[in-house]
């Protein structure tokens, strides 16, 4: 079974690189990334094991969560507010904020259904044009707006580095979201999460403090 060999070396990655920082690997969260999964793939990852399982695509993550409905969801995608009535009621975690709308309806749709709904917000630490996320100033202002909505809490950062040959390049992405995580976190107490780190680069993002990795075709494909 190529998934399971996959999956315990993975593991194997996070525990080495959260000991060569000098942290606790439970502090590290796995999160089977399932936008390239199929229905019997998603299947199969739960009965090896695996809790955490994100979705990108809100139509997708309506199909998948009636395979796993058991597992601990995380939408990482960009967000719809149209299609927020969907991701709420499935997922404990959003990592992809980045918009005021959208939290004026996941607070509507969460309130509704009586929940408390954690959110990340996504920061755009590289300053690519071509990725989601808010601009490192505007985290404060995110989190100002945010504060006003019973039914949201901001739980963490995260963030998408470069695509780049060598993880090593992109490691001051990383060490920057730790940053800000620390800094916001004095006045913000509950940010805690850095949610940051994928197939090609989660070893280094671990080095610099991921506490969510998101991993997909390591998993589904090996590598
Ligand atoms: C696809 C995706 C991942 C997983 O990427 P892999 O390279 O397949 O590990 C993680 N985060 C987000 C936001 C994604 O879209």
């Amino acid at each position: 079974m190529a998934m399971l060999q996959n999956i315990l070396k993975i593991k194997e990655r996070i525990t080495q690189a959260a000991v060569r920082a000098h942290r606790d690997p439970n502090s590290v969260r796995l999160i089977a990334v399932v936008k390239e999964a199929s229905l019997e793939q998603v299947k199969a990852l739960v009965d090896l094991g695996l809790s955490d399982l994100a979705e990108n695509y809100a139509q997708q993550l309506v199909k998948k969560f009636e395979i796993a409905p058991n597992a601990t969801w995380h939408f990482i995608g960009r967000i719809q507010t149209n299609k927020v009535k969907y991701i709420v009621p499935r997922c404990e975690y959003i990592h992809s904020v980045c918009r005021e709308e959208e939290i004026v309806e996941i607070d509507r749709i969460a309130s509704k259904l009586k929940k408390v709904q954690k959110i990340l917000i996504e920061v755009n630490v590289s300053g690519e044009e071509s990725k989601a996320g808010v601009e490192p100033e505007e985290i404060s202002r995110l989190l100002n707006f945010a504060k006003n909505f019973s039914s949201i809490e901001v739980v963490g950062l995260m963030t998408m580095a470069p695509l780049v040959e060598d993880a090593e390049q992109v490691r001051w992405v990383f060490r920057k979201l730790r940053q800000m995580r620390d800094e916001i976190a004095k006045e913000w107490p509950s940010v805690v999460h850095l949610s940051m780190g994928m197939t090609n680069d989660f070893e280094v993002a671990i080095e610099e403090g991921a506490t969510m990795v998101r991993i997909g075709r390591a998993i589904l494909k090996g590598g």
